[in-house]
């Protein structure tokens, strides 16, 4: 390799780094504003009002194990998040709810 294109190289490895770098960023800050949004709407009225429907029409048992109070909500599916359909929701009690998440 000449000396100009080794340094040609490095060129094009260090725009390859910066380019990855920027999609790492931009993913990363992605992630952080759907979080953000997922959060705030959790907090909203409107979850609030349609959850006690879920909580409610499950008569305020969980759906998973049928034995103990619902108090969550969970999601079958996010396809509609921030204006589900009442069925893509199941009531569920906070134990249930975990170990759907982490299984
Ligand atoms: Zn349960
Ligand atoms: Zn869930």
């Amino acid at each position: 390799m000449t000396p100009n294109a080794h340094d040609d190289y490095d060129r094009q490895l260090d725009r390859l780094c910066n380019w990855n770098r920027e999609r790492l960023q931009k993913r990363r800050s992605d992630e952080e504003a759907r979080r953000q949004a997922y959060e705030e709407y959790m907090d909203s009225p409107q979850w609030a009002k349609l959850r006690d429907l879920v909580l409610k029409r499950a008569s305020y048992v969980c759906e998973c194990c049928l034995v103990n109070p619902a108090v969550q909500a969970h999601h079958l599916t996010y396809e509609h998040f921030m204006c589900e359909r009442a069925w893509e929701l199941r009531a569920v009690c906070l134990q249930c709810h975990e170990r759907i998440h982490t299984t």
